[in-house]
C-alpha cells in the first residue's frame, strides 16, 4: 500500500475486492435496503428525497432539483407527486385497501380522487394479477393522468357488490425532479459512472438493492486513491437519467466506463448486459469477473430496452455503460410485484454483487501492459526467490501458472486482462503476480 499526500491509500492489485467489499458487509447492505424499503418512491416527490436522506447517512451527496416543465433532451420534467394516503373503504367504513399497509396499493403517480362509487365502476380503476392472485402488482401512470389502486386478485374477488368510498390523498402539481451525485475524485478526469434508479416504491430487489450496493461501494472507496474519478448517480429511471444527461453534457463526455445496477440481491444470475459497442473495457472486465464468480453467469448483448443503459448508449451519447443484475429484469415471477420483498433479497447475494462490482473496478484500475526485462528464454525464477515466496500457499499452483503466463506474455502488447483471459485465471491473481515480478525487476511498464 502506498499513501498519497492527502492520506488516500493506493491499493495493490489483488487488494481491491476485500477493501471495497469486506466479508460480512451483506448484512449491512440488507439492513440498509430494509430501511428504505417502506418508502413510497416515484419519479418525483418526497419519497425520492427521503430515500436520499438515508443514502446521505452513508455518503455525502450533491442534490439537484430540476423544476417541472424544464425541457430535457426530447422530454419535459413532469409534475411532482406527493402521496399522503390512499384507501378503499367498504360499506362498514373499513379499509378494504390501505396504502399505509403497502405502498404498492396506490397506482404510482395517481391523480387525487375522492368519490363514492359502485364496485363495477371501481373495478375499472383496480389492477390485479389474476395469474398470481396472492400478489399486489406494481403499476405506474406517469404520462397519462388517471387514478387507481393495485391489490391482490383474491382480495378483489372477495369484495362484495355495493358502494365503496375511494380516496387518493395526493398532489400532482408543479415542483421538481430530484437526483443526487457523489463524486470520488481520482488522478484522472476520466470518469466511471455508477448509477442506481430511485423511483420504485416498496420493491426490494428492484431497486433498494442497487441503492444499497452503490452507497456502500462509494463509502468504501472514500479512503482510496484511484486512477479514475467515480461518479455515483442516484436518479429516477428514464426521466432522471435523461434529465442528468441534459444537464451534464460536459461531464458525460468524460465518462469512459459505467454500470447501471439494479436487481442485485436475488439468487439468480449474475447477469451482465453489454454496452451498445459490445467490446468496451467494461464489457471485458464484467464478463471476466462474472465468469470467475459463478458458473451460472450470463453475459448478454445490448438491446434497447431495460434500465438507464438505454439512455447512456443512445446515439447522441454512446457512453460505454453496461447493466449489472443478478436475475435479468422481467424474467423472475417476483418482478414488479409485492413478492419482490425483503426476503427475496439475501445478504450473501448483495455482498457477492458488491464484490463483483469491486472486482470489475479493480480491472479498470489496475489493468496495464508490461515488458519483460528477460524475454529471451524463461527467466530463472527460482534464483530470484519467486517460487519459494509462494511455497505452501494453497493458491500456489495458480500463482505459479500466473507467473509463467505473465512472463510469457509480457511483450508490451498484451494487457494483464489479456493475460488473465488467455491463462483462464482471475485478474487479481495475474495482476498480483505481475506486481511481484515488477518488484523483482523482471517487468517494466510498457
Ligand atoms: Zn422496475
Amino acid at each position: 500500500m502506498a499513501k498519497s499526500s492527502d492520506g488516500q491509500i493506493r491499493l495493490k492489485p489483488g487488494a481491491w475486492s476485500q477493501a471495497l467489499a469486506p466479508a460480512g458487509v451483506g448484512d449491512r447492505l440488507h439492513g440498509f435496503a430494509a430501511e428504505i424499503f417502506p418508502i413510497c418512491r416515484s419519479i418525483t416527490g418526497p419519497g425520492v428525497r427521503e430515500t436520499l436522506n438515508h443514502v446521505e447517512r452513508v455518503i455525502a451527496l450533491q442534490r439537484t432539483e430540476v423544476p417541472t416543465g424544464a425541457k430535457v433532451l426530447d422530454w419535459t420534467v413532469p409534475k411532482e407527486w406527493t402521496i399522503r394516503d390512499a384507501w378503499i373503504k367498504n360499506a362498514a367504513g373499513e379499509r378494504a385497501v390501505d396504502f399505509r399497509k403497502h405502498s404498492l396499493h396506490v397506482l404510482n403517480y395517481s391523480i387525487p380522487v375522492r368519490a363514492r362509487i359502485p364496485l363495477e365502476e371501481l373495478k375499472k380503476h383496480i389492477f390485479t394479477l389474476p395469474d398470481q392472485p396472492d400478489l399486489i402488482p406494481y403499476r405506474t401512470s406517469y404520462y397519462q393522468e388517471r387514478w387507481g389502486f393495485c391489490m391482490t386478485h383474491n382480495a378483489l374477488e372477495a369484495l362484495p357488490e355495493g358502494e365503496y368510498e375511494v380516496c387518493v390523498d395526493a398532489d400532482l402539481a408543479p415542483g421538481s425532479l430530484t437526483y443526487a451525485e457523489h463524486v470520488h475524485v481520482g488522478d484522472s478526469e476520466d470518469e466511471v459512472l455508477l448509477q442506481a434508479h430511485i423511483c420504485h416504491p416498496s420493491l426490494a430487489n428492484d431497486n433498494c438493492s442497487g441503492i444499497a450496493v452503490l452507497a456502500h461501494l462509494a463509502a468504501a472507496m472514500q479512503g482510496l486513491r484511484t486512477r479514475y474519478t467515480y461518479r455515483f448517480l442516484f436518479a429516477p429511471g428514464t426521466i432522471g437519467a435523461i434529465t442528468w444527461l441534459a444537464q451534464n453534457r460536459n461531464t458525460a463526455s468524460r465518462i469512459k466506463h459505467g454500470l447501471v445496477m439494479s436487481c442485485v440481491g436475488d439468487a439468480g444470475g449474475p447477469t451482465y448486459k453489454r454496452t451498445w459497442r459490445g467490446d468496451a473495457p467494461i464489457d471485458r472486465a464484467m464478463a471476466h469477473v462474472l465468469k470467475h464468480s459463478a458458473a451460472t453467469a450470463n453475459v448478454i448483448d445490448f438491446f434497447p430496452y431495460g434500465y438507464d443503459e438505454r439512455q447512456y448508449n443512445s446515439p447522441g451519447f454512446r457512453l460505454d455503460v453496461g447493466l449489472f443484475q443478478r436475475s435479468q429484469f422481467a424474467t423472475f415471477p417476483e418482478y414488479h410485484t409485492s413478492a419482490d420483498n425483503l426476503s427475496f433479497i439475501v445478504p450473501d447475494h448483495l455482498e457477492a454483487s458488491l464484490r463483483m462490482a469491486a472486482q470489475a473496478i479493480e480491472v479498470l484500475e489496475c489493468d496495464a501492459r508490461y515488458a519483460s526485462t528477460a524475454p529471451e528464454g524463461e527467466p530463472q525464477l527460482g534464483r530470484r526467490g519467486l517460487y519459494s515466496a509462494i511455497g505452501g500457499d494453497k493458491d500456489g499452483y495458480a500463482k505459479n501458472m500466473a507467473m509463467l503466463w505473465v512472463m510469457n506474455m509480457a511483450d508490451g502488447r498484451h494487457s494483464l486482462l489479456d493475460i488473465a483471459e488467455r491463462a483462464k485465471l482471475p485478474f487479481a491473481t495475474v495482476a498480483g503476480m505481475a506486481e511481484a515480478l515488477k518488484e523483482s525487476g523482471l517487468l517494466v511498464p510498457a
